[in-house]
């Protein structure tokens, strides 16, 4: 089994070679850190974001959507805090001209201090077999608590050095840890400077600074400026959430590992309004209900941790980071955040609108908190697409490349073929493919062996394989094969629809979501 950095090689030639991800504008040799997704990879993608809006909108009746635009009034990012406060510090090497994030450097070396405790753990594993007791060592340890500590104290040198934006002490931190540049080992680093992640550009003819817009770097505030239309039109009470989907653009300091880090991606946020005072008890309601989410897609409950913040962003008063064991660790995949009632505040201020709800139990009227939870897609792909990359060795010896993705996000659900080119088979193999058409993506295939044709089904994760042979034409019957267990069983053609809807729909997976 691949892991790590040959994983990752592995599933991005894979992602190329079978139409998941391209490079964007690979013929005039790319541009960094955007990619377009193919024929296949459109599908799973469409399929992940249906089924997180059916999760959020459709079994929710206190959820509703909304599509804002990408463009927004520049005043949003003066009332979000975007314009100040949306920047990274950023470092350069001078000897590898790399530039790095100085927080995230930071982070990496707190990531090698942790690392050193998992070697103890493991080493004392060894040492006391099934006597060992991993909780009782992680406290009483003398050299656990020594990295305990040290991590402790980083962990709040840099929490104060960030709140401060003291950009020296930063610098100063790195210098102290000895932290090396990861590419050249090098020491000889640059000050640390902050950088906006915004890009900007200008709306209509009049090249001034007046018509200056933001492409959004977070698809939030749309919901925010929209909170009274949707309140009002839809007499939504509280509590009630507002869900989208949409693009979303940060000119990233690093942008590597794939479609991890890009700088246009797309998000699927929900924002949730409370009532003041309530918003930590939704807080972890939401928290709880969207690893159960995460769960659901039987990635494996083991993929999955909970990062509480230290740092909390300005307008946050409780956040965490739901992390997944990416082919590069265990990073960021989605953020729940208890956001208060900053930014309906700011846009209250900016605009002069009021941006409040008269709760009629109450009979008063107040600016509702929010909690959110926001995912980023292309993340959520990396994860699934990742996870489902197998080569396995067969019982003859013989390898396959298969991607083990849940059939219910499969970008095909089946493909019929005929047993061979002739007596009629494939005009009655499309008669087949017909009748599926209209109820789920399925294609056809009559080139090379049936061997080979499953072969390349598998590569893209098709669950089914529905072969029409000359018993076909004689009773009616195909042979549907199983792309995990490649187990194949004899069914009615008739009965297709029902049986491969009945294993391939969303459906009965929601349903486990109440
Ligand atoms: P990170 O710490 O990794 O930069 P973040 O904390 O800035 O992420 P949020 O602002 O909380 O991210 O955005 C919510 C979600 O959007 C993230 O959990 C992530 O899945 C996704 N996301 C953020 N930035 C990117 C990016 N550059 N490329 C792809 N997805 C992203």
């Amino acid at each position: 089994m691949s892991t790590g950095d040959d994983l990752l090689k592995k599933v991005i030639s894979h992602c190329k070679e079978y139409g998941f991800v391209f490079p964007s504008s690979e013929i005039y040799d790319g541009l960094s850190a955007t990619y377009d997704y193919g024929p296949n990879g459109v599908e799973l993608k469409n399929n992940l974001k249906e089924y997180w809006w059916k999760a959020m909108v459709q079994m929710h009746e206190n959820i509703v959507g909304l599509d804002a635009s990408i463009f927004m009034h520049s005043s949003t990012w003066k009332a979000s805090g975007h314009l100040e406060a949306f920047n990274d510090p950023l470092i350069d090497n001078k000897d590898s001209k790399k530039r790095y994030r100085a927080d995230v450097l930071i982070e990496e070396h707190i990531e090698k201090i942790r690392a050193k405790i998992q070697k103890e753990v493991k080493k004392a594993a060894k040492k006391f077999g099934g006597s060992f007791e991993e909780a009782m060592f992680l406290e009483t340890n003398p050299r656990v608590q020594k990295y305990q500590n040290q991590i402790a104290s980083i962990e709040s040198k840099m929490k104060h050095l960030l709140d401060d934006e003291d950009l020296k002490g930063l610098k100063q931190l790195i210098e102290e840890l000895g932290i090396a540049d990861p590419v050249s080992g090098s020491k000889n680093w640059t000050d640390v400077r902050q950088f906006n992640l915004m890009f900007s550009t200008e709306l209509g003819s009049v090249a001034s600074g007046a018509n200056k817009v933001y492409l959004r770097p977070e698809t939030a505030q749309g919901i925010f400026v929209n909170f009274a239309n949707v309140q009002k039109t839809g007499r939504m009470k509280i509590p009630f959430g507002i869900a989208q989907t949409g693009k979303a653009f940060r000119n990233e300091i690093i942008a590597r590992q794939f479609i991890f880090r890009m700088r246009e991606f797309e998000q699927m946020e929900m924002q949730f309004f409370v009532k003041p005072g309530t918003e930590i008890t939704h807080y972890e309601n939401w928290k709880k209900k969207r690893m159960r989410w995460h769960e659901s897609l039987g990635l494996g409950s083991e993929k999955y941790r909970i990062h509480d913040h230290i740092k909390l962003a300005h307008y946050a008063n409780a956040a965490c980071d739901i992390e997944y064991d990416f082919p590069m660790g265990f990073k960021e995949l989605e953020g729940v955040h208890s956001r208060t009632d900053f930014d309906l505040k700011g846009h209250e201020k900016e605009s002069g609108k009021k941006l409040q709800y008269f709760d009629p139990e109450e009979n008063e009227s107040y600016t509702p908190y929010v909690v959110e939870t926001s995912i980023g897609l292309d993340r959520l792909f990396l994860a699934v697409i990742s996870a489902a990359f197998n080569e396995e060795t067969l019982e003859d010896g013989t390898q396959r490349t298969v991607l083990n993705i849940p059939t219910f996000l499969a970008p095909v659900k089946a493909v019929v073929m005929p047993l061979t080119k002739k007596d009629g088979l494939p005009e009655k193999a499309r008669e087949i493919l017909s009748a599926l058409q209209p109820n789920m993506i399925c294609k056809y295939d009559e080139k090379d062996s049936i061997g080979k044709r499953y072969r390349r089904q598998d590569a893209v994760g098709t669950p089914y394989c529905i072969t029409v042979d000359h018993e076909t034409l004689e009773n009616g019957t195909v042979t549907i094969r199983e792309r995990d267990s490649m187990n194949q069983d004899r069914v009615s053609a008739q009965n297709l629809t029902d049986l491969l809807q009945e294993k391939t729909n969303q459906a009965s997976i929601l349903s486990k979501l109440h």
